[in-house]
């Protein structure tokens, strides 16, 4: 469909370090769920049959300092150099913990969150704001804490990170492992991001934190668990927080979910960052000229910033009927794309797993069933993803 032809591409070799999928499917939801790498698999069978199965409470010893090692591994993917980040529970629960801690930190004041942001975030906000009585915000009037994406989970916008009067705690669940993240570099003092979408670290996977490491010593976590305890197994009274970020830790983690994450990292750092955002680019900016030539006279309008720099790796098609179109294509084309609220098709190009050609197929795809009404009519009740 397009005049030029498909273009190299270096990271092509790559689909084969993952589990096949059906071949006539179209997966563009790697930003939900990225795929299943193949030594994944290896690695869980040998943690679930060796590690655990064998060695069991043994295997501690080597398990202990799992979220701080899997930490520093994705630190290196977003520019964080060691003990600043750590692997362990949810995004939410994390941004709950750094939200507290920043509170205590630089005393009382507004908590900033647009309302377009990740629900999450707004959530978890609300609550924090309530249990301190500190004013919830859509904009900062004067020094804050703010709670940003890097990259929005809808348009796919991608925020400039800049120095700032406010106390920023960036939301890297959809940047990190797309697009190139330097936080020692660019300043940044907190963050916050998940796992299973272009970390490749599967369903539930431990999310991270970033605490700087000069910030360290005066933040503490709200949730006083074992695992953040210093010298935790002397189990004295009373919590003292360990001297580290490991001091974020709470209860016993999640080993399993931890080489999970380890082994899909690992991909993403084997590939490079930088590759994976040139090919990103490439596929995103294929897609939008696509759109516009095979789509727009369907109905559909380009909702991510046209300019492949300002937007990560997935692409936001505004359709009035963007939820039965995207079921539609589920059911009857093989396309996996997702619905955002409330007319956004959003189609997910994660450049380790989508080929070229993908996007000229899913664009014809899509264009073919719209054209023929497929998805009037479709049944839009108790849609989960
Ligand atoms: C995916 C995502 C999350 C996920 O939060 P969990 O608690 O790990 O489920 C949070 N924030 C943003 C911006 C996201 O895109």
């Amino acid at each position: 469909m397009v005049g030029s032809g498909v273009p190299s591409d270096p990271l092509a070799p790559f689909l084969d370090r993952f589990v096949d999928i059906e071949p006539d499917l179209l997966y563009l939801d790697g930003n939900s769920l990225g795929r299943l790498p193949k030594a994944t698999v290896e690695r869980l069978r040998t943690v679930v049959e060796e590690e655990w199965g064998r060695g069991l409470v043994r295997s501690w010893e080597a398990w202990i300092d799992a979220p701080v090692r899997v930490g520093d591994l994705v630190g290196s993917i977003i520019g964080a150099a060691a003990g600043q980040v750590l692997c362990c529970d949810s995004t939410t629960v994390n941004l709950y913990k750094l939200v507290h801690a920043a509170l205590d930190a630089f005393g009382p004041r507004p908590l900033v969150v647009s309302p377009d942001e990740f629900p999450t975030d707004r959530y978890v906000l609300e609550g924090v704001a309530a249990a301190r009585g500190v004013p919830l915000v859509p904009e900062a009037t004067g020094p804050s804490i703010v709670v940003r994406s890097h990259v929005d989970y809808r348009t796919g916008e991608l925020a400039v990170v800049e120095p700032s009067e406010h106390v920023v705690i960036w939301d890297l669940s959809h940047s990190a492992g797309s697009v190139p993240v330097h936080l020692d570099e660019w300043g940044v003092r907190l963050a916050v991001g998940c796992t299973y979408k272009h970390l490749l670290g599967g369903p539930g996977a431990p999310a991270y934190l970033y605490v700087r490491s000069d910030l360290q010593e005066d933040l503490r976590s709200p949730i006083r668990g074992w695992f953040g305890r210093r010298d935790q197994f002397r189990m004295g009274a009373g919590y003292e927080p360990a001297a580290g970020v490991d001091r974020f830790l709470a209860g016993t983690p999640s080993i399993l979910g931890l080489a999970a994450v380890e082994e899909g990292v690992r991909l993403v750092a084997e590939a490079g960052v930088d590759r994976i955002r040139a090919k990103g680019m490439a596929l995103t900016s294929r897609l939008v000229e696509l759109a516009d030539e095979h789509l727009r006279p369907l109905g559909f309008e380009v909702a991510s910033p046209r300019d492949p720099e300002r937007r990560g790796a997935h692409v936001s098609l505004r359709h009035a009927d963007a939820l039965p179109i995207s079921r539609a294509l589920v059911e009857q084309a093989q396309v996996v794309p997702d619905f955002r609220p409330p007319d956004l098709l959003r189609i997910g190009l994660s450049p380790l797993t989508t080929r070229f050609e993908d996007v000229d197929e899913a664009v014809r795809r899509i264009a073919e069933l719209v054209a023929r009404g497929g998805h009037v009519g479709i049944d839009v009740s108790g849609r989960v993803t």
